[in-house]
């Protein structure tokens, strides 16, 4: 088993209280936290991880010391990827929560109102992959529904569970699953590219309205990573658009991303806010 952690029914308890990341210092050295456990006694929540890259950053999470809750869409796929932390000794809780669905979000905000520290949204639909001009407005609006507009919300109801944390100088982050153009085979992209590309301005005017309350927003933003998402794109950009193997984007592992957002959630983060770091292996940006 690793370390006892201090979640317990919805309240901290013991000394990992005091690990903060200060807005305006410069980072976590010096200030008492455990450099071993950077997010210890901290609570996320992280949308879209029981698979794929959100998996991946909740065990992250978890091993830096965080008690986190997952969420999807589907309830045995909360329950098997709760018990599989568990069984790694990780501090991890389960709920259903499709980032689309209102009740879902207000459900995921009421059994976690105890406090959060940070948000993790990693959840994202792309139904279509073809240009932007041929998607119908249904295509547009489950897009820019679950992609854009429900993280936002789902942010706007924690907010008030964050600021009630309130110990010490406050360095809650937010994180989303932003856009990177992958050369070649973006093109057949069109809406999903377009809502991860809003997601990038989302960050930076969330984080100029939350700087007052010590709540950062970054963006990760991912290249092609090895999932059940990215399946699709990986072979339609060999059969349609068969790019010569030196443009060929090498793909990334989920858990090349999950070291960066602990990293933003982490005290030595506590200077960043309104960014988006790039993990593409070099892949060109929107
Ligand atoms: P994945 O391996 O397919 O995992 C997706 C996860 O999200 C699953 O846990 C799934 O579980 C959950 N999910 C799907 N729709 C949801 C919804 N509406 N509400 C809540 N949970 C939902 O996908 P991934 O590759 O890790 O992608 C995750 C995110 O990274 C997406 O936003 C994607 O746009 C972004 N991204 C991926 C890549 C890549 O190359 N893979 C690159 C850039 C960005 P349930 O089925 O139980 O809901």
């Amino acid at each position: 088993m690793r370390r006892a952690l201090g979640w317990a029914g919805g309240r901290l308890r013991g000394p990992e209280a005091s690990v903060s990341g200060r807005m305006c210092s410069g980072g976590g050295g010096g200030d008492g936290a455990d450099r071993r456990f950077p997010l210890a006694g901290r609570v996320a929540v992280i949308t879209g991880s029981t698979d794929g890259i959100g998996l991946a950053v909740a065990r992250r999470l978890g091993r830096d010391g965080a008690h986190v809750v997952l969420s999807s869409r589907q309830q045995e796929n909360v329950t098997r990827a709760v018990a599989s932390l568990q069984a790694e000794g990780l501090s991890v809780s389960g709920t259903v929560c499709h980032i689309g669905k209102t009740e879902d979000r207000e459900r995921l905000v009421a059994k976690h109102s105890g406090g959060v520290d940070f948000l993790v949204c990693v959840a994202g639909v792309n139904p279509l992959v073809r240009s932007t001009w041929e998607a119908s407005e249904q295509i547009w609006d489950k897009i820019l529904d679950v992609n854009v507009k429900s993280p936002a919300l789902l942010l706007g109801l924690l907010v008030p569970h964050m600021e009630k944390r309130g110990y010490g100088p406050r360095g809650w982050s937010v994180q989303w699953g932003g856009g990177c153009r992958i050369i070649p085979g973006s093109e057949l992209l069109g809406p999903y590219n377009v809502s991860k590309t809003a997601i990038l301005g989302l960050t930076k005017t969330l984080a100029l309205e939350l700087k007052p309350k010590g709540i950062r927003v970054n963006c990760l933003a991912p290249g092609l990573i090895k999932t059940n998402f990215s399946q699709v794109v990986r072979i339609d950009i060999m059969i349609f658009i068969k790019p010569p193997p030196s443009l060929c984007p090498r793909t990334g592992k989920p858990e090349d991303c999950a070291g960066v957002v602990s990293f933003l959630c982490s005290p030595d983060a506590g200077y960043i806010t309104g960014e988006t770091i790039v993990v593409a292996g070099g892949s060109p940006r929107l």
